[in-house]
């Protein structure tokens, strides 16, 4: 089909899909019918891959019994390895490098053990006022642990605009008594992405170690963590990267700091061939596998494993380059259509500031979002005001954002939305 002249008709959205290189991933995700899922960013969808690999793990604990540690196809003694190895290449790691373990928080709680060492001089700790909660409480409580007090010792970073950070504005924060950054990719309502190079190399110079949480990016977009010289960095695997809800998140170390105990440790912190010594003296992983600390969660790494593969086959270059094209197109026809609707974009507009979501706001969002979903569309509702749109690489269509604008607009034209109360759910 040629290109539609009207660049906002349903013909040229179905045009773009006949290009789309990724087309042919959709079909491994199981989606409903006549609905439209605009909600990957908080969980991402279930493929076929990951509900085979899923059973198969169920499998080798029916043929194998205690066995499937080291027996099977998946042997789940070295599964938190393997797959660390598989997911390297999204953050720009060393195989030995990246771990699949713990949860966001949980890893956040261990990697803040492992590199807050607060002397005389450095004790602070740098987060920012846009950050998701649970990351600001584990900063608190990692600081309380070690004596000091959160409301002295936490710096959040203000926003300007209560949307988006300043990297300069990050910067003049990193003084002399700060000894350790938190901070997030890509920020979890308007989608920012902070530039990773950018900011760690300010840290380094001022002799501050730097982290990041990588929720809102892995699986969306490309990261470069060992070129940057990234000191750590934590994320779940449940939202792009499709993993399941409460699947097992991950963590980045680099390997410049190999060689020590974990702040937490446990006995799957040990090296591998020494854990069944049973020494009271732990022998250290020589890798980022020390971070680790009890036994996995199997069955909630199990449907990463097919997931993985996807993203391996379809390549995140070719994820990111969709990705943009799907974010850019909504922009354009929510600007394009919904003019006179009053709502306003809040993500930043550039491609290389845009991260995989589209945020919106508008004063009836809560009723605007239960409208949505009446209609089979589902969107994210953040409280009190905010819409985010998730387009996803790998399973939705030009089409499905054509689509979605449009119900959008007869949403707001025919003031459907008046028919629900104005107030959020329990989850969002
Ligand atoms: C989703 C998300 C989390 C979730 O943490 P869990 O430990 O998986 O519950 C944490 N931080 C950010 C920035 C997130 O987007």
């Amino acid at each position: 089909m040629p290109a539609s002249k009207n660049t906002y008709s349903q013909e040229h959205a179905i045009h773009l899909d006949k290009q789309d290189e990724l087309a042919s991933y959709r079909k491994e995700f199981y989606i409903k019918e006549d609905s439209i899922y605009l909600d990957g960013n908080s969980l991402g969808l279930l493929s076929k891959r990951a509900e085979e690999t899923l059973l198969s793990l169920l499998d080798s604990w029916k043929n194998y019994g205690i066995d499937g540690w080291t027996e099977g196809e998946h042997p789940w003694f070295y599964l938190s390895e393997s797959l660390g190895e598989k997911m390297a290449p999204l953050v720009g790691g060393l195989p030995e490098e990246v771990i699949v373990t713990g949860s966001t928080t949980v890893n956040l709680h261990q990697l803040v053990a492992s590199f807050y060492k607060p002397d005389d001089k450095k004790t602070k700790i740098v987060a920012d006022e846009l950050n998701f909660p649970t990351d600001i409480y584990a900063l608190q409580s990692q600081l309380k642990l070690k004596g000091y007090d959160p409301d002295k010792h936490l710096i959040e970073v203000s926003s300007a605009d209560g949307h988006t950070l300043n990297e300069d504005d990050i910067i003049k924060e990193m003084k002399d008594d700060v000894a350790l950054i938190v901070l997030p990719s890509v920020l979890y309502r308007s989608g920012q992405i902070l530039n990773i190079e950018r900011l760690t190399a300010e840290a380094h110079k001022r002799n501050i170690l730097i982290g990041f949480d990588l929720c809102h990016s892995i699986g969306s977009i490309p990261h470069q963590l060992s070129e940057w010289g990234v000191d750590f960095a934590f994320w779940c695997n449940y939202k792009h990267l499709n993993g399941g809800p409460g699947g097992v998140g991950g963590l980045y170390v680099n390997k410049k700091h190999f060689g020590r105990h974990p702040g937490l440790a446990g006995w799957f912190s040990s090296q591998k061939d020494k854990q069944f010594d049973m020494d009271h003296e732990l022998t250290p992983a020589e890798h980022v596998g020390v971070y680790q600390m009890g036994t996995p969660h199997v069955f909630s790494i199990a449907p990463l494993i097919g997931s993985m593969s996807i993203f391996n086959d379809a390549g995140i270059t070719n994820i990111r380059k969709k990705s943009l094209q799907l974010t850019r197109y909504m922009m354009d026809l929510i600007s394009h259509e919904l003019a006179e609707h009053g709502f306003t974009i809040r993500n930043p507009k550039e491609d290389h500031k845009r991260g995989g979501h589209i945020y919106i706001e508008h004063p009836e969002a809560a009723r605007i979002c239960k409208a949505l979903k009446a209609k089979n569309i589902t969107p994210d509702f953040r409280s009190p005001n905010g819409i985010r749109l998730a387009p996803v690489a790998l399973y939705n269509t030009f089409e499905d954002v054509w689509k979605s604008v449009q119900v959008l607009k007869t949403i707001m034209e025919e003031e459907l939305y008046k028919q629900f109360k104005n107030e959020r759910g329990v989850v969002a």
